[in-house]
């Protein structure tokens, strides 16, 4: 599995005439190596080569671990008394004697560390690497999907059993916290992102924050979660009502029901992220509400919780059997009201399978 990836890795180096890769971020040392590892301020690296074998560097505490996951190659343990980048540059000299051009992660790499490459490296140039991470990110493989399916039946479950705890009078919080706690006793460890439950004028902020409101009669209630299943994320949003809403909630949640499902009869291989976009910012717009649906139609989602395609009505990209994407169009009126309804889904052959399964027709809680 990672052996495929990392081939696609080196074939681009040597196309390229780049000497080593080197990253650290943990999502593409896991993406790459299998190993998932949150080192914190400690160095975690896998080094890439065009035509030699590529090596991994974590915390000496950590190397069992590593191993554990059926990397074949080189694994160097640090302890916490000596200079890692020493053992970085010992193991790229030795695969690589001259080093001219590298490739290492702009967007993630801090200066101190750049710093620390270029005294190891003098001779080199560096370039970017995310690029090619986030197109090989882009298409997954039936082990990826296998762990997204796993996340987002979770994630079903999350709102299943938010939605059984709307009680009047209860606050965002205390339902936030017994959706995570039946999750816990689930056996799941980490939550795609900070969960969010709310109610009334503060679902009507497409960021709120939960906090201590209570659920009245004629709210929404707002649920937007993801859970992490070895190290893939999903992220579901449902609306619900609490009690009779007015027609004017009620229309705004179909116009936004309806948008979520225009977009999915859109997506197939060939599409450009755009058309999908379009086609519910569309029906949005024919509804009046063009000014309240602020965001993108959707982003991709795997090792992390947004990744590519970012689904916008600029991005001409082209859709291809295997990515992976959310769609999640709201409409947010200041006071009145906040609707979003949100699935992940992958692209098949010829359409496409929606991952999350919670039902989306508006439901009246009593
Ligand atoms: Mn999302
Ligand atoms: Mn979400």
């Amino acid at each position: 599995m990672t052996t495929e990836r990392l081939t696609k890795l080196s074939s681009w180096l040597e196309e390229k005439e780049i000497d080593v890769a080197f990253l650290t971020s943990s999502e593409n040392v896991f993406y790459l190596s299998g190993f998932l590892s949150d080192p914190h301020e400690r160095l975690l690296g896998i080094g890439v080569f065009p035509d030699a074998e590529p090596f991994l560097i974590c915390p000496g505490m950590e190397k069992e671990d590593a191993k554990k996951t059926g990397w074949p190659y080189e694994i160097i343990g640090y302890d916490d008394t000596v200079n890692p980048w020493e053992m970085v540059r010992t193991a790229i000299l030795s695969r690589s004697a001259n080093v001219h051009k590298t490739a290492v992660e702009k967007e993630h790499l801090n200066v101190e560390r750049y710093e620390q490459l270029q005294k190891m490296l003098p001779n080199s140039t560096y370039v970017s690497v995310e690029e090619r991470l986030r197109e090989l990110r882009l298409v997954k493989d039936s082990h990826e999907v296998e762990k997204l399916r796993e996340a987002c039946a979770l994630a079903d479950y999350a709102i299943e059993v938010g939605v059984h705890e709307i009680k009047e009078g209860k606050t965002e919080m205390e339902i936030l916290a017994a959706i995570e706690y039946a999750l816990k006793k689930k056996g799941v460890l980490e939550m795609s992102f900070s969960t969010m439950v709310l109610t009334g004028k503060n679902a009507a902020s497409p960021h709120g924050t939960p906090g201590n409101t209570r659920i009245q009669k004629g709210d929404f209630v707002l649920f937007d979660l993801g859970v992490v299943v070895d190290g893939y994320c999903s992220d579901i949003t449902r609306t619900v009502a609490y009690h009779d809403i007015s027609s004017e909630q009620e229309k705004i949640y179909q116009t936004v029901l309806n948008a979520q499902l225009e977009a999915l009869k859109t997506v197939r291989p060939g599409v450009a992220c755009s058309t999908v976009d379009l086609a519910a910012r569309n029906v949005i717009s024919d509804a009046g509400y063009g000014e309240f649906f602020p965001h993108r139609l959707g982003h991709g989602l795997g090792i992390s919780v947004h990744e590519y395609p970012s689904i916008t009505e600029k991005n001409s990209l082209v859709l291809k059997e295997g990515n992976v994407f959310t769609i999640e169009p709201g409409i947010y009126v200041p006071e009145l009201a906040g609707v979003r309804i949100e699935d992940d889904l992958i692209v098949t052959s010829t359409g496409c399978e929606i991952l999350t399964k919670y039902p989306k027709e508006l439901q009246i809680i009593k």
